[in-house]
């Protein structure tokens, strides 16, 4: 991916300080730090691009928080041979951080104003590796399955089965889970064999998932 070369700022100098001393593994602080969150957040929040917080993109959606942004892509495990579903692409910032940590990323969003934006800033970084497609991600991508790795961005009720069925044996999600914006766990699902291996990866406060497509 071209990106400037590091570090920029000073903010992005005190978020590089907070993703460590949050224990963020360095190929993450890495890339993230190469990855310009600037680009991803809208003109009336320039000045707090690097701040360690979630913030508004519109439609009532959110750019996610940096720390949550790399906790959830160490928690995949990924190689360079990974075939990675998103649910929820947004700004595309998650998605610009996967993607030069995997094969190939798919990634959907059920509002395609925050879609066509996401894809416009995935051609000026020159990120190839990405499909963005727009509509309910509750049915995954089923052409596309199985997926070794699966990231879900926005809050379920619980783990949609769907995507537990794309998910191939041995592979990953990661996906918050809570009906309450204030009362969200972080849980890892294992698909393994015959069953699916469940461990909480604690607090965290997202948007809600919503089934069906967003209106026009
Ligand atoms: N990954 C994003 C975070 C976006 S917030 C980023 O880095 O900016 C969550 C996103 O999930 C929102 O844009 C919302 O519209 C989307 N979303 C919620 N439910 C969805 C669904 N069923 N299918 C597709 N997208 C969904």
């Amino acid at each position: 991916m071209a990106a400037p070369s590091a570090p920029r700022n000073p903010g992005m100098m005190q978020l590089v300080l907070d993703l460590r001393k949050n224990g963020v593994a360095p190929a993450i602080i890495d890339i993230m730090e190469k990855t310009p969150r600037e680009m991803f957040v809208p003109q009336a929040f320039q000045d707090r691009a690097f701040e360690n917080a979630a913030l508004p993109i519109g439609h009532h959606q959110t750019i996610s928080q940096p720390l949550v942004v790399a906790q959830m892509t160490e928690a995949l495990e990924l190689s360079d041979r990974c075939k990675v579903l998103e649910i929820g692409t947004g700004s595309g910032y998650q998605a610009a951080v996967l993607a030069p940590l995997c094969r190939r990323l798919y990634t959907i969003e059920r509002h395609r104003n925050l879609q066509d934006e996401a894809i416009k800033r995935f051609e000026a970084l020159r990120i190839h590796n990405i499909t963005t497609r727009c509509g309910d991600g509750s049915k995954g991508w089923p052409e596309q399955a199985p997926f070794d790795r699966i990231i879900v961005t926005a809050a379920a009720i619980d783990i949609p089965p769907v995507l537990v069925d794309q998910l191939a044996v041995g592979g990953i999600m990661v996906v918050p889970i809570g009906d309450d914006q204030h009362d969200q766990r972080l849980v890892k699902v294992v698909r393994r064999e015959d069953d699916t291996k469940i461990t909480d990866l604690g607090w965290v406060r997202f948007v809600p998932f919503v089934e069906g497509e967003a209106p026009a």
